[in-house]
């Protein structure tokens, strides 16, 4: 049968659409962490499930709202052809805007402390993105205050401030939210995720709790400032993001360190899953909060796998 005009154009836009390597990012699987409940103590009667962020192209949940804010600027027209994108990022964001910028045609330049993780250097370098290395004891705040100056200071340059730009949060708003809604069946009772730059929680609690007001949402902050939990901000001493909103959550959690890395090699090793501290973290959380109920269906993040921490001791200390 032939096809018309304008279904054969809409066949084609959907085929590039899905060669496009920015075309995969989303629709994460929704995995069920079965035998980390039964040992945590959760009732059978209480599902946990994660949303497995590394299978973005960029390997984290950072792809999402890295490709809204580029979309968004360039649609406003505060992103143009020749410009380079700038911001600064402990290393998942940047990742993305590697990718992006790459795919896109636009240099990357990025700022971040010298004691990210020697991965997340090594990754974007080989995308050709630019890395200016800040004082690590000064942490990501010295970082952001670097890129502000930079930006104020060069025209072409496009700030994406992924800490106070709206567009962050909408990522998770418009997509991830969703997709938890519908793998859930909407059956969802409970949310937990670890604040960063807090767009996976502020986007994810904004769209939840319109689709079912119901829902409680849980926040995970590290108990204390230098915590090694990459990703995670100590709201109480940094540089707090606009877009963070302190009103939305139900309850505020903290997780040590020493949680986390026993739950990364936990979920390694028993359950095949491999992933950051971050994601370790907010599956600590996530088996305390589940472990408390009747019944219910606890979903949580998983903001990235455990190939960019390799160098890190704790995996085979006991
Ligand atoms: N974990 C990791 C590994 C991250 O890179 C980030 C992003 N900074 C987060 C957690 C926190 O996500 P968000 O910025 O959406 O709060």
């Amino acid at each position: 049968m032939l096809l018309t005009t304008a279904k054969l154009e809409q066949a084609l836009f959907a085929s590039h659409i899905s060669h496009t390597i920015e075309a995969q990012i989303g629709n994460t699987p929704l995995l069920r962490l079965h035998k980390t409940a039964r040992a945590y103590g959760v009732p059978d009667t209480v599902a946990v499930y994660a949303k497995a962020e590394w299978f973005n192209p960029g390997g984290s949940v950072k792809d999402r709202p890295a490709l809204n804010i580029i979309r968004t600027a360039e649609w406003e027209g505060r992103l143009r052809p020749g410009m380079t994108i700038l911001d600064a990022s402990s290393g998942n964001t940047g990742i993305a805007y590697a990718m992006l910028g790459a795919a896109r045609g636009y240099k990357v330049r990025l700022v971040m402390p010298a004691n990210v993780s020697p991965e997340r250097i090594a990754i974007l370098r080989a995308y050709g993105a630019k890395l200016i290395l800040t004082d690590p004891l000064e942490g990501i705040d010295k970082a952001i205050c670097e890129t502000r100056r930079m930006a104020a200071e060069d025209p072409n340059l496009f700030y994406a401030n992924q800490y106070d730009n709206p567009a962050n949060w909408q990522a998770h708003y418009l997509t991830t939210a969703n997709e938890i809604w519908e793998q859930t069946h909407g059956q969802i009772t409970h949310f937990v995720a670890g604040v960063g730059t807090s767009g996976t929680f502020v986007g994810n609690t904004r769209r939840l709790r319109e689709l079912n007001p119901a829902i409680r949402f849980i926040c995970v902050q590290p108990s204390r400032p230098f915590n090694g939990l990459e990703g995670l901000k100590h709201m109480a001493t940094s540089i707090v993001p606009k877009i963070y909103d302190p009103t939305l959550a139900d309850e505020n959690r903290v997780i040590e360190t020493e949680d986390a890395q026993r739950m990364a090699k936990f979920l390694a090793r028993q359950e095949g899953i491999f992933v950051g501290l971050s994601a370790a973290s907010a599956v600590h959380v996530s088996m305390q909060v589940a472990r408390e109920l009747d019944q219910g269906v606890v979903v949580t993040v998983l903001p990235d796998s455990g190939f960019k921490y390799l160098t890190q001791t704790f995996w085979t200390e006991e």
